[in-house]
């Protein structure tokens, strides 16, 4: 089904937004490569999807959890990568036109390293929760004056607190996140790990 014209246009607007910041030079080549035909406004439809059953498609990438039809209706959207083939992601909204915040968010989801990607998104993951969420917060809400409080806010408030007055603490959440970079993964599982042991975690 082809977008909105509406919905086209908040993506146009979220793809601009990214590709002005700073920290465009930390993103793998591989998913640089899939954002440039986007940022030429080609292939949209390829990536953005707003399916008829948004709940049908949360369900087939949460096989085996409980409570799908719970968790699902606080979920605004997702992006998914292909099993197969992790490079390939589609981006599903359940809102149509959804807002400019939650393009932003799924885009730094689809944007990120394989290997961070697959290793904090993946539910239950390996152990520091969805750090990846809080992450994906911090930098959407640089980007963003919209109220985002209903979304992952403790995450959010988590990964704000472990880079306050520390700028080697962001670069390594950019190393990690965008280049997958093996030794600031491992860094990033560590530090959360040891926040939460001291109880920083909101
Ligand atoms: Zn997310």
């Amino acid at each position: 089904m082809p977008l909105q014209a509406v919905t086209e246009e908040i993506i146009r607007r979220a793809l601009g937004a990214i590709n002005n910041r700073a920290y465009l030079p930390y993103i793998d080549p591989t998913r640089r490569s899939k954002l440039a035909p986007l940022l030429n406004g080609r292939g949209l439809d390829q990536v953005f999807r707003v399916p008829n059953n948004f709940l049908a498609v949360y369900a087939q990438s949460h096989i085996g959890e409980r409570n799908v039809k719970d968790k699902a209706k606080n979920v605004t959207a997702m992006t998914t990568a292909n099993q197969q083939d992790p490079e390939d992601r589609l981006i599903h909204f359940k809102n149509d036109p959804p807002e400019f915040g939650t393009v932003i968010h799924e885009l730094f989801h689809w944007l990120s390293h394989k290997d961070f990607f697959a290793g904090f998104h993946a539910s239950p993951g390996p152990n520091v929760g969805i750090v990846d969420e809080g992450i994906t917060e911090f930098l959407t809400r640089k980007i963003t004056a919209e109220d985002r409080t209903k979304h992952y806010q403790a995450e959010y408030l988590e990964v704000r607190q472990l880079s306050l007055g520390d700028p080697n603490v962001e670069e390594r959440f950019l190393q990690a996140y965008f280049k997958g970079d093996r030794e600031n993964i491992r860094w990033l599982r560590e530090h959360v790990r040891a926040a939460r042991r001291r109880g920083v975690r909101h």
